[in-house]
């Protein structure tokens, strides 16, 4: 007798579904099978993702709670100044300053959000700050700052000797092209169940190299750069943020999840929603990059992208990996 129908033996209910029609049978049984889950888990987004997944990961173990792992596990690399395109040490905009977005959400819809944030080292924190402390989800620019100063968080120079010499050269002539994968962009992206079978996420980067002063991605926007719903799964994008603001690019995946899909799937719809839409308003496919990577409530991931480049960091019991999703431009 296979396990499912020796559990059911167990508890005394085949007879009472034998006594079903068969296919009602055969639901009530799917529906009583313990659900095998694969939690811990956390997921993130690019090569740095294997750094910030192992800081997650000493919550995570210890039966923390995913939204500590996933602010804990991005703040490594906001922190990090040798990380160009998140936090201190980011790219500035076109006028020389650094404005950092990042939103961060929860198992319980609790959402936090800031944008164009200037001087604060750990933008996720000040997210969870507006989550945690204030009538409101999305806080920006100036007001952003004020509130965190008020909140404790210390007013520092963002802009590292290296970002600033490069902005200087990018002044000759000021061009802006995102280059795909050559990281003058990119974003931490963090999703992670843990072992109450809670899923949380955060997103944190400085944005576009060069950007217009006051220019916002999607990264700090709940359902663009970041959606979680703890009864379905969760999502986190990067790439170029006008494409993924678009087509409201994970609140997209994580409801193709609710319909059924895996998040392989899940992705790659996504994705290529974002394609077409891309190829009907004449855009190069070339010039834009976007992935996303996705996490259900059984702990069953995946991602998909544009284009060839795009990399992410796993962390489950069977260790911390770095993974290449399949991409849609071949
Ligand atoms: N999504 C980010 C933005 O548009 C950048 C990136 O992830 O590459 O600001």
């Amino acid at each position: 007798m296979n396990s499912r129908r020796t559990f059911l033996k167990k508890i005394g209910v085949v007879t009472a579904a034998s006594a079903l029609a068969p296919l009602k049978a055969a639901e009530l049984l799917e529906s009583m099978t313990p659900l095998s889950v694969n939690k811990p888990i956390v997921l993130s987004t690019w090569d740095f993702g294997l750094q910030a997944n192992k800081e997650a990961w000493k919550i995570l173990s210890q039966n923390g709670k995913a939204l500590d792992a996933v602010e804990q596990g991005v703040i490594l690399v906001e922190n990090d100044p040798a990380e160009r395109s998140v936090g201190y040490g980011g790219r500035p905009d076109r006028d020389g300053k650094v404005t950092l977005d990042a939103c961060i959400m929860d198992h319980q819809y609790n959402i936090g959000s800031v944008a164009a944030l200037e001087h604060i080292k750990n933008p996720i924190s000040v997210a969870r700050a507006v989550m945690e402390r204030t009538p409101h989800v999305m806080l920006v620019g100036h007001g952003a700052l004020e509130f965190a100063l008020t909140q404790g968080f210390k007013k520092e120079n963002l802009l590292t000797p290296e970002s600033e010499k490069e902005w200087k050269e990018w002044l000759k002539d000021s061009k802006y092209k995102p280059i795909v994968n050559i990281e003058n962009h990119d974003t931490i992206g963090m999703i992670a169940l843990d072992a109450h079978g809670n899923l949380s996420g955060a997103c944190t980067t400085s944005g576009m190299a060069y950007k217009m002063h006051g220019r916002v991605g999607d990264s700090p926007i709940i359902g663009a750069g970041l959606f979680v719903d703890n009864e379905v799964g969760a999502a986190t994008a990067t790439g170029h943020g006008e494409e993924v603001i678009r087509t409201v690019g994970t609140h997209l995946v994580v409801e193709l999840m609710r319909q059924g899909h895996t998040p392989q799937n899940a992705c790659s719809e996504a994705v290529e929603r974002i394609v077409n839409i891309a190829k009907s308003r004449g855009k190069s496919l070339k010039e834009i990059q976007v992935g996303f990577i996705a996490l259900n409530k059984k702990g069953e991931y995946g991602a998909y992208c544009i284009q060839d480049g795009f990399s992410f960091a796993v962390h489950d019991q069977k260790g911390n990996r770095l993974e290449k999703p399949e991409f849609s431009l071949k």
